[in-house]
């Protein structure tokens, strides 16, 4: 429908994990008419593809509530236990679910099977999704917002109560509101990739301290485990430039036979570690989520389940609101999100922040803090349960 003006009451702009997951929320509890808008055209699924995600059981609760994890489960494997080591020195730590009492510590899924699953359950319910369509322009509006769109047809204009941002780390919305962001310098890249093992093992996840970098190995199935090794940027351009027969050598080398030998290596993908955070959560009445919001470094696998978190907040609050026939849209709605989410945005933030820091440096000093912090989570009473529940985000 080229220039003709269009009203719903939820635009969000970006259909990746986050726009998904919110749109699917808002539509399960409550009338409101919610549109998606994508960029890119819708792909093929190819299973098990792309970076392999660890979500927390607090994420898994969530999306048993949207109806997803019934479709994803069949494809994921649960994490029962967490060993942390370094190359080098003795001793490993410990983290299990039995220690807190739950099903699991999390579950890793391959992004192509979770996006397919959230697509899947968007596509069944009555979500209006216009894609591919670009945001182009926005303008504020008395009672609401203005979203310019470039669609296959043309131009169009959305008007809409509340805008949502979820369209990732250089977030077209963010930059046309000029909404600056914080960002830490970093010297870091992730070398992510699949590696296949002559025996079966699972359910158990390794991070592995090396001079050569942060080597992370979760399981994905009985056989094959998602392998991402983090460090500084020449660190994991060598890792890269190995042959498939040298990485499996170094990586045997460096993360010992834990998992038995090694058989073969998919193809490695390197993303550059971005550390940054939105000055601001929302403006009049558009509100900023996921990537767009906040991105950290994966060394926690915090990123996707802090933003799940998120998302059971803003939808609650959206769903209190119309319950007592009050306008949702409002500043002070956005306002009591925006203080209601941060605390657990910082300590998320400051806790990777702090972990990539530590474990990431080669000086002696913090060789010795990295010691002592792997034996103190084992001997402080109460540590590893903190760190577990943290990780499992309940
Ligand atoms: C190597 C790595 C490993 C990670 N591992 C974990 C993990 O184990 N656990 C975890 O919790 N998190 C993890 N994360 C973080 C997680 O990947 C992110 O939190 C998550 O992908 C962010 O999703 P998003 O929907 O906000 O953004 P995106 O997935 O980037 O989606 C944004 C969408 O917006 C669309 N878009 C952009 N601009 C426009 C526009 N102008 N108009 C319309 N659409 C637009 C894009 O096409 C895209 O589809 C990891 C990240 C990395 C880099």
């Amino acid at each position: 429908m080229p220039n003709e003006k269009r009203k719903i009451d939820v635009l969000i702009i970006g259909a990746g994990p986050v726009g998904l997951a919110l749109a699917i929320a808002l539509s399960k509890s409550t009338p409101l008419n919610i549109g998606l808008v994508e960029a890119n055209e819708k792909k093929p699924y190819k299973a098990g593809q792309g970076k392999a995600l660890a979500l927390s059981y607090g994420s898994i609760q969530l999306l048993e509530k949207l109806s997803v994890w019934e479709r994803l489960q069949p494809l994921s494997t649960e994490i029962n236990e967490v060993h942390v080591s370094e190359k080098g020195r003795f001793g490993i730590t410990k983290l299990t679910a039995k220690e807190i009492d739950l099903p699991a510590l999390g579950y890793m899924v391959s992004q192509s099977d979770l996006s397919h699953a959230l697509e899947e359950e968007a596509g069944s319910s009555r979500i209006q999704i216009l894609q591919p369509a670009k945001l182009s322009g926005i303008k504020h509006l008395e009672q609401g917002v203005e979203a310019q769109l470039e669609t296959a047809l043309g131009q169009q204009a959305i008007e809409c109560q509340l805008l949502v941002a979820a369209d990732g780390v250089d977030s077209a919305v963010r930059s046309l509101l000029k909404i600056p962001v914080v960002e830490k310098p970093s010297e870091m890249s992730a070398l992510v990739t699949r590696v296949h093992l002559k025996k079966a093992h699972a359910k158990t996840s390794y991070q592995r301290f090396t001079p050569r970098g942060i080597i992370a190995m979760l399981p994905l199935g009985n056989s094959r485990y998602a392998n991402i090794i983090s460090g500084t940027h020449s660190q994991v351009h060598a890792w890269n430039k190995l042959s498939e027969e040298h990485y499996i050598d170094q990586l045997q080398d460096d993360f010992g036979y834990r998992l038995g030998k090694i058989v073969g290596v998919d193809k490695r993908m390197v993303f550059p570690l971005r550390q940054l955070h939105s000055t601001a959560l929302y403006q009049k009445k558009v509100i900023l989520l996921g990537h767009a919001a906040h991105v950290m470094h994966p060394v926690a696998a915090q990123g996707l389940n802090l933003s799940f978190r998120d998302i059971e907040d803003l939808e609650r609050l959206i769903e209190e609101a119309l319950e007592q026939r009050k306008p949702f849209a409002t500043n002070e709605l956005l306002s009591e999100y925006a203080s209601m989410r941060s605390r657990d945005q910082k300590a998320t933030m400051k806790f990777t922040h702090i972990l990539e820091t530590i474990f990431s440096s080669q000086s002696p000093s913090l060789g010795k803090v990295r010691k002592a912090g792997l034996l103190g989570i084992e001997f402080i009473p109460g540590l590893k349960k903190f760190l577990s529940k943290r990780g499992a985000g309940v």
